[in-house]
């Protein structure tokens, strides 16, 4: 079964002169041929699919996100647990069914409850629900006395962590999410929340050599939860695939970025510009302290993440417990200073790498899968165009023909 796209402006790679009235030729749900109308030689009944109004680039990969989380219900973190399941199962489909309409065709999955994330994947996979292509940990692994008690398990000591990796592998886990930085004092939410945003390291370098390197060891990538400081350090010391968030970022880190290929992931940038899906419309945001924090934290995060951009760190942009709003992470990054070609990377070429799947997604081209977006707007001079999405395609299905 052969369709294709026709375009105004094809971007088969952020970072590439973009091709006038580029077309996509797409085989079942893989790209056969890209290219200039005239190159591409079109089979017959091949069903034409015109988005010739619209600018065509791949498909947006999420390189974080919580299935059943979702910010926009005003739950704190240690509220999530106790939602009934069914609940928040249910939720979780419509959180899917917002990150797709907004053009998100991948993502990575970083922990949930029991074996939510599995479940989801293989229904996802199987066509029963329709949703981006998941990359999965199953479960985020943190130290018994470090933070996110209630959306992480505990494991201590390397010989558990490796023990525990072999069966999140066994079970299907495809990536490894560890909580490298700040311990938490108390099981209260506040007591969360003086423990969060800061550098304090969680595992201790051995435990994080020895999880990274079972996890490696199985071809498992992993994703460290750290702000700043030491930990993040030495996670990326430790071989880490991506530092999750780093809002306290110094300028020093940088280099450890460039030095070990780290890729930064999720700086969560609605969560401290946003004052709809942010910080701000928090509860929490009566706490003077809490406030201070995160100003100060913002000071570190609006002035060494563009410059780690500047200087070639990989960023991959995510919606973390938000979903459906991944446009404003790209719109936040470019706010931030940073042009919009790296930004539209931090959401297609960036993350393929990070997921090691840059032969399959990220990039428009032979071989790989038909995910792609279609929207009014070209958002390499308008940026909120990423906004403006007409159509998304995965595995060569437009999105309302992935309902059954
Ligand atoms: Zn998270």
């Amino acid at each position: 079964m052969y369709s294709l796209i026709k375009s105004k402006q094809l971007i088969t790679e952020p970072g590439k002169p973009p091709v006038d009235h580029g077309v996509v030729l797409i085989e079942n749900d893989r790209i056969r041929a890209v290219g200039k109308p005239e190159a591409v030689q079109i089979p017959p009944n091949t069903t034409v699919i015109d988005c010739s109004n619209q600018t065509v680039m791949p498909g947006f990969i999420d390189s974080h996100t919580h299935i059943t989380a979702n910010n926009k219900y005003k739950i704190p973190l240690d509220a999530h647990q106790a939602i009934d399941l069914p609940t928040a199962i249910l939720r979780g489909i419509g959180n899917l069914r917002d990150d797709m309409v907004t053009g998100v065709t991948t993502m990575r999955a970083l922990g949930d409850r029991e074996d939510v994330e599995l479940r989801f994947r293989d229904c996802i996979n199987r066509g029963e629900v329709a949703g981006p292509r998941l990359v999965i940990c199953i479960e985020a692994l943190r130290p018994s006395h470090g933070t996110a008690k209630f959306i992480g398990t505990s494991c201590d000591g390397p010989a558990a962590l490796r023990k525990r990796i072999r069966e999140l592998f066994s079970m299907g886990a495809e990536c490894v999410k560890l909580f490298a930085s700040n311990i938490q004092n108390g099981d209260r939410y506040e007591d969360y929340l003086r423990s969060d945003l800061t550098g304090v390291p969680a595992y201790t370098k051995e435990e994080l050599f020895a999880a990274i390197d079972e996890a490696h060891t199985l071809g498992m990538t992993v994703a460290a939860h750290a702000i700043g400081g030491p930990g993040m350090r030495w996670a990326m010391e430790a071989g880490i695939d991506s530092v999750e968030h780093a809002n306290l970022l110094e300028e020093s880190d940088i280099e450890y970025f460039l030095k070990y290929g780290t890729f930064l992931s999720d700086p969560n940038l609605q969560l401290f510009f946003d004052a709809d899906t942010g910080f701000e419309s928090f509860e929490s945001w009566k706490l003077d302290w809490w406030r201070e924090k995160v100003k100060h934290t913002i000071e570190h995060t609006s002035k060494y993440i563009p410059q780690a951009v500047r200087e070639g760190v990989k960023v991959a942009l995510a919606t973390d417990s938000t979903h459906g709003t991944l446009f404003k992470e790209i719109e936040f990054l470019v706010k931030l200073g940073v042009p919009n070609v790296e930004a539209l990377k931090a959401v297609t070429v960036n993350s393929a790498k990070l997921l090691k799947m840059e032969n399959d997604i990220g990039t428009l081209e032979e071989g790989k899968f038909a995910d792609m977006v279609a929207l009014d707007g070209d958002p390499l001079t308008d940026i909120h165009a990423v906004r403006k999405v007409k159509m998304v395609m995965k595995g060569g299905k437009q999105y309302q023909d992935l309902f059954m």
